[in-house]
């Protein structure tokens, strides 16, 4: 987690600052509730606080999606912090609540931005966005891979329908600091869904739900994946999916090479990828009794 002392503004530029390596810039969103699609089309609405992401992971979609290929290949470099976000949500919900009194909307945040980045801990946007939707109540999905998230339990255990997603993608802490060498650690981010899981209130007012997504599956040392796999009883629901190596949206970050020199190290995985994908996930469901084990886009429900 990076604090607040590594901030500094060095831009001419007011919207601009520099956080480490980041470039961090404010900027007016036109909204801010998105019409959810693909993979998530039953919710009603995506809700992405900032644009960009400080973990940078190299295999993550959301890059294919900046500005221009410069910022792509930067990806983990930039982020925007969608500075009227609060304003526009309040405006927005209160806008769906008077069309459709009888039912909140349904939201997942986020699709394209961990809305626990670093910068989150001296914006608090994220937070700033919870408590307008507290009044409101969509049901709602958090994807986030940091333990920042127990921050704002006091907000959480008031939202009547949640479900919280740990991305998870493998079992091997060397192969996390290979493909996500910013993220907080596996163990850092299992201490978190299962303390979130232990403080929420889940009974006939709270339908609290807690999920480990690893999706993509990376490649897993095989001492490393049943140790890893019962650590997930902690959870509801494990969604599994495969990476795709060859696919247009896999490693997108970072440079081509990058890419390539990532890939011929884990040969010895992604020579038999279908193999390993195929066994890991007859471990999950072998090992996991009274979890409930989802491939691909069926597990990113909320039932
Ligand atoms: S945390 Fe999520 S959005 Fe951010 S870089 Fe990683 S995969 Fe992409």
């Amino acid at each position: 987690m990076v604090h607040d002392r590594n901030l500094s503004t060095h831009s001419d530029d007011p919207q601009e600052e520099k956080l480490g390596n980041t470039t961090i810039r404010s900027i007016e969103a036109k909204s801010i509730l998105n019409k959810a699609s693909g993979f998530i089309k039953a919710y009603d609405f995506t809700l992405n606080p900032y644009k960009g992401c400080q973990y940078g992971c190299t295999y993550c979609y959301a890059a294919a999606f900046s500005p221009n290929s410069k910022m792509r290949e930067n990806w983990g470099n930039w982020a925007m912090v969608k500075k009227n976000a609060a304003t526009l949500l309040e405006k927005e919900l209160q806008k769906w609540a008077n069309n459709h009194p009888e039912r909140p909307p349904s939201i997942y945040m986020s699709t394209v931005t961990d809305p626990y980045q670093p910068i989150e801990t001296k914006k608090k946007l994220t937070r700033s966005l919870l408590e307008i939707m507290i009044k409101y109540q969509p049901t709602l999905v958090i994807q986030t891979r940091t333990p920042m998230i127990v921050r704002d339990l006091d907000l959480l255990r008031k939202f009547k329908r949640i479900r919280i997603n740990m991305s998870i993608p493998t079992g091997s802490e060397r192969v996390r600091r290979d493909f996500e060498g910013r993220s907080p650690s596996i163990k850092a981010r299992l201490r978190a869904i299962g303390f979130l899981k232990h403080n929420i209130p889940c009974n006939e007012e709270y339908d609290s739900r807690f999920s480990v997504t690893i999706t993509p599956l990376l490649p897993t040392f095989p001492e490393d994946r049943n140790q890893f796999i019962h650590q997930l009883q902690t959870v509801d629901r494990v969604v599994i999916q495969p990476f795709h190596q060859f696919s247009e949206r896999s490693l997108v970050a970072g440079t081509r090479q990058q890419a390539l020199d990532i890939i011929d190290k884990y040969q010895w995985w992604y020579n038999e990828e279908a193999m390993h994908y195929h066994s890991f996930k007859e471990k999950l469901k072998s090992l996991l009794s009274d979890v409930e084990v989802f491939e691909g886009a069926s597990g990113f429900g909320y039932d």
